[in-house]
């Protein structure tokens, strides 16, 4: 028996849901394919459990893309306060934590049942354990799961990126886009630890579970966060969010003490210019391991006027060169993806294929650390389903 609906969503998601819900609230006969056993896993993981929905302080700048004016059209059509009143309406308490981002208090449990209410409300049908094994396209779309058939003038693909490979994740997305010949921008993996070479793995990572607030460089970007150091490496919400823009083989800058003049003291002459000094300094503004470690590794043979001016810029510029990353099995978000170059800004429609449609992380548009992603997700899918 094939179902027969006026749009199909591909992926039950954070950016299925939300295309679901507003297609469905201006009465379009919409049905959500959804290949694992329940909707949303990611949402439930996201935030240690507690969910950061969104960031109220979203700006395109928030966001990587090939083109960084792609995303602003849907940001400025659904914004963090359309989905905070989303969230409100349902009395879910939540809170911000820092720099904007906002939590559930009690659990993400309370974003999905909101979503999955709204779908109710809005008639959307949900399939769960739908694996779709073949698309066709002639005058609508044709899908073919193990168990079921379905068809429809509308295709919204919305099934994530590759990040969290255990929890499910395909690259059923490229390949689509791939089959309907719609250029995609290579995939790699976003807000992802890095991995040091092994040099500097032997020399630090010894001290996996030390962090210290840092300024974190790479590409002509720069986040003042804390940096942690790992067993293979470095991760920490500074390094996650550097890593989006890191490139193999670059280098990547590490401010070990901003805004602090670590060397001022040995301007004093009555101070001696020793490593005990240089020691104590930097105990008070990074932890006393890491700060002893720096100074076995770099205390200067002589401690002369030009030496201390190159102790204070190595403190500033800690340069590594990362031997990779963690990969997608560490990645919270996947980077690249569909070109924006092929979509309509608007409704997220691709240009070529008329009733195909991309978003969320499928498509490329990568958030910073910090609900960016969600509200992308949020956005993206509001485009589309107004738009259907
Ligand atoms: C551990 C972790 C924590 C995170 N925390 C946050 C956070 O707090 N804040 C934030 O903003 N972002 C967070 N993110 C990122 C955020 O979860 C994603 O950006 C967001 O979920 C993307 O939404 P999406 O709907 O595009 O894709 P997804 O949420 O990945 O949904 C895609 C859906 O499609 C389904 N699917 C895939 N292939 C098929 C197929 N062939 N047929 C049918 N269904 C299919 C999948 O099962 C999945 O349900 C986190 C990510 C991870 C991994």
């Amino acid at each position: 028996m094939t179902h027969s609906f006026d749009a199909l969503i591909l992926g039950g998601g954070a950016a299925g849901l939300m295309c679901a819900i507003e297609a469905g609230k201006r009465g379009r006969r919409v049905a959500v394919l959804e290949r694992a056993d329940k909707l949303g896993k990611k949402i439930l993981i996201s935030g240690g459990g507690r969910c950061n929905f969104t960031n109220i302080y979203c700006t395109p700048e928030n966001f990587l893309s090939a083109n960084p004016h792609f995303a602003k059209s849907a940001l400025a059509r659904y914004t963090p306060g359309d989905f905070i009143a989303l969230v409100e309406k349902y009395r879910i308490p939540y809170h911000e934590k820092t720099l904007g981002q906002l939590f559930c208090d009690h659990s993400a449990r309370d974003i999905l049942a909101m979503l999955e209410q709204e779908c109710r409300l809005a008639g959307v049908r949900v399939f769960l354990n739908t694996k779709i094994e073949q698309v066709t396209r002639v005058d609508a779309f044709g899908l073919r799961a193990a168990n079921a058939e379905f068809c429809a003038p509308v295709l919204v693909v919305a099934t994530g990126g590759l990040s969290i490979p255990k929890m499910g994740a395909t690259p059923f997305g490229y390949d689509l886009a791939g089959r309907f010949k719609i250029h995609m921008q290579a995939p790699r993996p976003g807000l992802v630890p890095l991995l040091l070479a092994h040099e500097d793995r032997s020399r630090y990572c010894d001290l996996a579970g030390v962090s210290a607030e840092v300024v974190a460089s790479c590409r002509g970007q720069q986040f003042h966060e804390r940096m942690l150091l790992t067993h293979r490496g470095l991760s920490g919400p500074a390094i996650l969010q550097i890593s989006s823009y890191w490139k193999e083989a670059g280098p990547v800058r590490i401010d070990l003490a901003p805004a602090t003049d670590v060397t001022a003291v040995f301007r004093d002459p009555k101070v001696a210019r020793t490593s005990a000094t240089l020691r104590s300094e930097l105990r008070k503004i990074l932890p006393r391991r890491l700060a002893d470690r720096w100074v076995e590794l770099h205390a200067p043979g002589a401690w002369t006027s030009p030496a201390l001016v190159e102790l204070e810029k190595q403190i500033h510029e800690w340069t590594i060169s990362p031997a990779g990353t963690e990969g997608f099995e560490k990645a919270e978000v996947t980077a690249g993806g569909v070109d924006t170059d092929e979509l309509s800004a608007k409704t997220m429609e691709s240009r070529t294929v008329p009733g195909l449609f991309f978003i969320g992380e499928v498509v490329d548009v990568t958030g910073h650390l910090g609900g960016f992603n969600f509200q992308w997700a949020w956005a993206s899918g509001a485009a589309a389903g107004r738009s259907l």
